[in-house]
């Protein structure tokens, strides 16, 4: 069976399984509580800022609910899975922004970014609509401290009237569009991720994007770190040869995901056969090393889920430490002396790793 078979049914059986447990709860959980605002300092463009991140709940990602979705991803389980109205759409927004607005005086910082999430593509107007889509950016316009709005959508949904209509409402600011790449490897990316993107509708994208001369649009590439049934050597050679595809393509800042084995995913059914397990995290160390050496645009490794059983790891003794070292190196864009010479006994095991899991063409660790 191929894998977006097994995909759709994994996926099938987790929305069902999801329907039913809210079913059988009493009190239904309140809409609002499906979203979630924080705020850090954060790399920006030019410098180190405050970001704020906004994640606002919609009626699921279309790709999860038609196509099952991509192999590595439960943002769907997130979801309330119903239709929100427009009204409902723009309180639960203001709630969250208003929560980060009372929390901090953005007039004290000089450079803020806002991420805006919708666990889905912000442009797909059937899960955030225009009306919406427009508040928003009316309201971030109000900030002139705001200096990158960054969303993320896939192409299909990236035209220049969406693009224009949006940027002319926050016309001094960098719009950023991030779209899940996740590899440049499009046998990848369409049978093993089942992400649905082909490299033609990708630069298409990117291009549709870069053409708009009178607004500051830009792309951002999401790159996944080890999807599935591929080797661990693999996944670092895919992650390093995706960033250079990606520059030559037109993109302007790169941001990398380690995979982290979520509920409900194909990722998770791999993983608890013992088919599959998430990178090393001195594999992430390579490929920052590599990215920032050959790759002359901005980029970030996301350190979310390090260190965690189902996350990206190494040892106990390194894992904190690394994590911090990777932090710090998304912060200034540059290999620290410590991180570049950072060593530890179990880089022995990752380097045996590498070249077993290559020479069995397995997905997991020999170790297991
Ligand atoms: S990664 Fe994005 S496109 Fe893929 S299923 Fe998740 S939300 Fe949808
Ligand atoms: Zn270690």
């Amino acid at each position: 069976m191929k894998v977006q078979e097994i995909n759709r049914q994994i996926r099938e059986k987790s929305i069902e399984n999801i329907i039913n447990k809210r079913d059988r709860k009493k009190n239904k959980k309140p809409l609002q509580a499906y979203a979630a605002s924080w705020a850090n300092e954060d790399r920006l463009y030019d410098c180190v800022g405050y970001t704020i991140f906004i994640v606002l709940p919609t009626s699921g990602c279309e790709w999860a609910t038609k196509s099952g979705g991509c192999t590595m991803c439960s943002y769907i389980s997130d979801s309330p899975l119903m239709d929100i109205s427009e009204n409902d759409l723009v309180e639960i927004f203001n709630n969250e922004w208003n929560k980060q607005l009372d929390k901090v005086d953005i007039s004290a910082y000089d450079n803020v970014a806002i991420k805006l999430f919708v666990s889905g593509s912000f442009l797909n107007v059937n899960e955030i609509p225009e009306k919406v889509q427009e508040y928003i950016f009316k309201e971030f316009n109000k900030y002139d401290q705001i200096k990158e709005v960054i969303v993320e959508s896939k192409p299909e949904y990236i035209d220049e009237s969406s693009l224009k209509r949006l940027a002319s409402i926050i016309p001094n600011k960098i719009f950023e569009i991030g779209i899940g790449l996740e590899t440049s490897n499009e046998d990848t990316r369409l049978n093993k991720i089942n992400k649905g993107i082909t490299n033609k509708s990708f630069e298409k994208a990117v291009s549709t994007i870069n053409s708009v001369d009178e607004y500051d649009i830009r792309a951002k590439a999401y790159l996944l770190v080890k999807p599935i049934l591929i080797s661990e050597k693999q996944a670092i050679q895919e992650a390093i040869d995706s960033a250079s595809y990606a520059k030559e393509v037109g993109v302007k800042r790169l941001a990398y995901c380690p995979a982290t084995v979520h509920g409900g995913t194909m990722m998770d059914s791999l993983w608890k056969k013992g088919s599959y397990n998430p990178p090393w995290i001195w594999s992430t160390v390579e490929i920052i090393k590599e990215v920032r050496k050959n790759v002359d645009i901005p980029m970030i490794m996301d350190t979310a889920g390090f260190g965690t059983r189902r996350g990206p790891f190494n040892c106990k003794k390194c894992n904190a430490k690394l994590k911090s070292l990777i932090i710090k190196s998304n912060l200034e864009q540059e290999i620290s002396e410590e991180l570049e010479n950072f060593t530890c006994e179990c880089k022995e095991k990752w380097e045996a790793d590498l070249e077993f899991s290559d020479i069995l063409n397995t997905t997991t660790n020999p170790k297991n």
